[in-house]
């Protein structure tokens, strides 16, 4: 089984060089790159690639002797006797590596408008979307050094981060951030920046990750984005302030004890939430203290007012 395994992510390894190659003979997704801003040494970096067409893929697999092997990962399907369909056909391609650097599946994006704009790999028992984060293979080293992660919401976000120097910088793949991720990370830092879209789907993401995170242990800033940008668009248009943002990133319980001071409820209702999957007692102690003293409402009261019952399992 693991000899299987090994097998499978040599076959995944490989066709991620063959896409990667692939990208020579297309000027129109080098130009696309281009366009993006993105650099040759981020191309490589992320060994990002193309699928010229899924017969040319199925040559490659037939040359490599693999066809049936890779058919078994979900991103060929067999249509008929000889006839296979690359999931990925015209599609840019990013690698998706565990945090060894393992290909274990891939994201394609399209070329030009339309839908879907994002796909990736099947699930399988290499790849679980839900605990996968993207550019940790990438990161991991500059998360330790650099004592935080920071986590955004797509793959030319964290290409674009890491392209301007914040090498620590992951995303998880278009799904929510899980408990999982949250577990995942924590084993790097107990410190996150999380810097979403400029958009309300952006707000409400910070909203869904605060509590995992925070019940692993992990202290959240939040840097909001002027609407309408992401950190990809930000990180080309105006880099200081991308800069500035991240470096006036503030504590997530700070931003809201601002808002309690100004006398917003509903801000009292969001910290207290946020501070229920605070495991560390002493330190939620702490925050309750400071959200009296901001509410002028009395501690006694607060830790009533306390959500109970927490949805995040260990
Ligand atoms: P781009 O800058 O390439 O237009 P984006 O990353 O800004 O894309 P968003 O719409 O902000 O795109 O989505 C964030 C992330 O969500 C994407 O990077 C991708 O991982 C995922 N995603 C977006 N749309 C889809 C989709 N239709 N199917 C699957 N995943 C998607
Ligand atoms: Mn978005
Ligand atoms: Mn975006
Ligand atoms: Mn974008």
């Amino acid at each position: 089984e693991s000899k299987r395994s090994t097998k499978v992510l040599q076959i995944l390894e490989l066709v991620a060089s063959y896409y990667h190659n692939a990208l020579e003979n297309a000027p129109k997704v080098i130009d696309y790159l281009k366009s993006r801003g993105v650099s040759s040494k981020s191309v490589q970096n992320f060994m990002l690639g193309y699928s010229p067409s899924s017969e040319d893929l199925v040559s490659f697999l037939k040359k490599e002797g693999v066809l049936d092997a890779y058919e078994k990962t979900g991103n060929l399907i067999k249509l008929d006797e000889g006839v296979y369909r690359d999931l990925f056909a015209g599609r840019i391609i990013i690698p998706i590596r565990d945090e060894k650097g393992n290909c274990i599946a891939f994201g394609g994006r399209l070329l030009q408008e339309g839908h879907p704009k994002y796909i990736n790999s099947p699930e399988s028992e290499f790849f679980k979307k839900r605990s996968v984060v993207f550019g940790l293979h990438q990161a991991r080293e500059y998360i330790k050094e650099m004592g935080f992660v920071v986590v955004v919401e797509g793959y030319f976000d964290v290409i674009s981060m890491h392209q301007e120097g914040y090498k620590n910088t992951v995303a998880p793949l278009g799904t929510a951030f899980s408990q999982d991720h949250a577990k995942v990370l924590s084993k790097y830092t107990k410190n996150a920046v999380l810097l979403f879209d400029g958009d309300n789907a952006g707000k409400k993401a910070v909203k869904l990750a605060t509590p995992y995170l925070l019940f692993q242990g992990v202290n959240v800033k939040v840097a909001y984005l002027p609407e309408g940008e992401d950190p990809d668009t930000m990180a080309r248009k105006d880099k200081e302030g991308l800069r500035t943002l991240i470096q006036n990133a503030q504590d997530i319980f700070q931003i809201l004890i601002e808002e309690i001071k100004e006398g917003k409820s509903s801000s009292l209702k969001d910290f207290l939430y946020y501070a229920s999957f605070v495991k560390d007692k002493v330190y939620q102690h702490e925050l309750i203290k400071l959200a009296s003293s901001a509410s002028g409402l009395p501690v006694s009261l607060l830790y009533e007012q306390m959500p109970k019952v927490q949805k995040v399992e260990e």
